[in-house]
């Protein structure tokens, strides 16, 4: 009997390059950005999943929490997750931010070639018509969707088409190229939300781990952030 050979050399998974940018505004991060960017990067298989704090949303209220203090949460709540990195570039460049501008300064750093992906939640989605010239992120890169608890597809006629005319069925075929393209992707879930967090904050009730990293809520009482006395 002839036994097949069989390559029993396990190969490493591939590493593919390219930049992932998960922005918002962190106020505080929570739970549900850190295991779902944890569990993105896994997905797509890249390397580092960059969590890029704004500096003062053009579409909504002031955070409460300092820029400063935001990033301090976000260095706290992605240590010891190597596949997590921070981007201070929007906080840096002070002022408004808009992430059309942060893709096009991205876009002449990592040359014409390599995949950006702008990630941003349903909710953040459903309102990206108001954003500033935003149908021109996908000149620069990538648009991917991610599903979120409680949030649903925006019944927005000209967003859904934009986002028809452009989807790819696979996240992952992002990768294949550097720009252009819209996909969504449903992580694990997390039912969390900042807006909670500061919720439960300002009533005296301390989040459970599962939904704030113990270091960021360990800051947060050390700063007398969101109504702690
Ligand atoms: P807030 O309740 O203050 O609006 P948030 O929890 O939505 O805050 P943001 O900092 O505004 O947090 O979110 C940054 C990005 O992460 C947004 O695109 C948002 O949709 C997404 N996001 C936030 N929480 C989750 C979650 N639990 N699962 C998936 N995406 C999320």
């Amino acid at each position: 009997m002839v036994i097949p050979e069989v390559n029993v050399i396990s190969k490493p998974i591939p590493i593919t390059h390219a930049k992932v940018l998960w922005g918002g505004t962190f106020d505080p991060i929570h739970q549900g950005h850190v295991l779902s960017a944890i569990e993105l990067s896994q997905c797509l298989g890249v390397h580092d999943v960059a969590l890029l704090p704004n500096c003062q949303p053009a579409h909504r209220q002031s955070p409460l929490a300092t820029a400063q203090q935001r990033v301090q949460m976000l260095s706290l709540a992605i240590e010891g997750h190597d596949e997590l990195a921070i981007d201070t570039r929007e906080v840096d460049r002070h002022g408004l931010s808009y992430s059309v501008l942060t893709m096009i300064e991205v876009r002449q750093e990592i040359g014409p070639v390599m995949p950006l992906i702008w990630c941003m939640g349903m909710d953040a989605f459903a309102g990206l018509r108001q954003w500033h010239r935003w149908q021109e992120l996908l000149d620069y890169g990538h648009v991917l969707v991610l599903t979120r608890p409680a949030s649903f597809w925006p019944r927005d006629p000209e967003l859904l088409t934009w986002y028809a005319t452009h989807k790819v069925d696979d996240a992952k075929h992002l990768l294949a190229s550097s720009s252009g393209q819209v996909a969504h992707l449903k992580l694990g879930q997390h039912a969390v939300s900042a807006t909670q967090i500061r919720r439960q904050l300002r009533s005296g009730y301390q989040p459970s781990v599962t939904e704030l990293a113990p270091a960021v809520a360990q800051y947060i009482a050390s700063q007398s952030l969101y109504g702690i006395n």
